[in-house]
């Protein structure tokens, strides 16, 4: 239950809220989460008011305010339509205007296409703290420490590479339905190749970074290996994996 609400102007209020340990106080992005009932009391940070929600391309980067909704950055990723697609997967339209960048990576579990497509593009996260100098943490970091990195901290900027190119393929029982299983393969010009599998488990999973795709596919199908549960049989998951992987890398052939 939210039982305090606050809307700071600026980012040192806002950080200073969330440095207390009484009440429990953590941001609030779209609230598509943490307005459904919580089995705890916390206090909440809007950060509506702070401005984090611009994309820019800088040099090789696009930066995204980490309270960028998922529309918002779909209509903006015209140079990435595989994002767009995880996006359009990852939740229907009237969500995707409340949910944000930053609350979507949060909150993901495995079957998060999103964070399966940001896994693949090596997504970085700005991440502040009251009195700490603003620290930059891989989305795969983030997302096997959220205990350890998120407490009393904002994220205040996610940013992906302009450069790359994205290729993004699912299996699911219905095509609006979370994936059994989905791969993401982001591809550099340098020829670097980071494949991401999404659909089971806690958190998507890094399957490769390589400088080119060799091995790709087997380590898809090895990844997924043991990846069974009520949707899919792991022997299942694993045929997916690999030919859902294979699909991206001649997309991106
Ligand atoms: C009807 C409905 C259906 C849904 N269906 C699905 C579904 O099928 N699958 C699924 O995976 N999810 C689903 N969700 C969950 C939800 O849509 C997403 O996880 C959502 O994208 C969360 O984003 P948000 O901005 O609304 O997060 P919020 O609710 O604002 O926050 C989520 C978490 O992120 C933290 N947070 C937010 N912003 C920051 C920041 N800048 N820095 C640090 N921490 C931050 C919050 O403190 C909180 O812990 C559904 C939600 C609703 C309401």
């Amino acid at each position: 239950m939210i039982i305090e609400y606050n809307r700071p102007k600026t980012l040192d209020e806002a950080l200073a809220l969330l440095a207390r340990s009484e009440p429990v106080t953590v941001p609030l992005g779209g609230g598509t989460v943490l307005n459904q009932p919580l089995d705890k009391t916390v206090a909440v940070v809007d950060l509506q008011s702070l401005g984090l929600d611009d994309v820019e391309t800088e040099g090789q980067e696009l930066k995204i305010g980490a309270n960028v909704t998922l529309q918002a950055l779909l209509q903006a990723g015209d140079s990435l339509p595989a994002l767009a697609e995880a996006i359009r997967h990852e939740a229907a339209y009237n969500l995707r205007h409340m949910a944000t960048v930053a609350g979507t990576l949060v909150a993901a579990d495995g079957r998060s296409p999103f964070a399966t497509a940001m896994l693949a593009l090596n997504a970085q996260l700005s991440i502040v703290q009251q009195g700490k100098d603003a620290e930059q943490i891989p989305l795969g970091e983030m997302l096997s420490l959220r205990v350890e990195h998120l407490p009393h901290s904002l994220i205040t900027q996610v940013t992906i590479p302009a450069q790359a190119s994205l290729a993004y393929q699912y299996v699911a029982r219905s095509p609006a339905d979370l994936p059994i299983v989905c791969a993401a393969v982001a591809q550099w010009p340098s020829g670097r190749t980071r494949v991401a599998l999404g659909g089971h488990g806690e958190i998507p999973l890094l399957v490769l970074d390589g400088n080119g795709p060799d091995g790709a596919t087997i380590a898809a199908r090895s990844a997924y290996s043991e990846a069974g549960d009520q949707w899919a049989s792991a022997e299942y998951r694993g045929d997916v994996a690999e030919t859902l992987t294979g699909r991206c890398l001649q997309e991106l052939a």
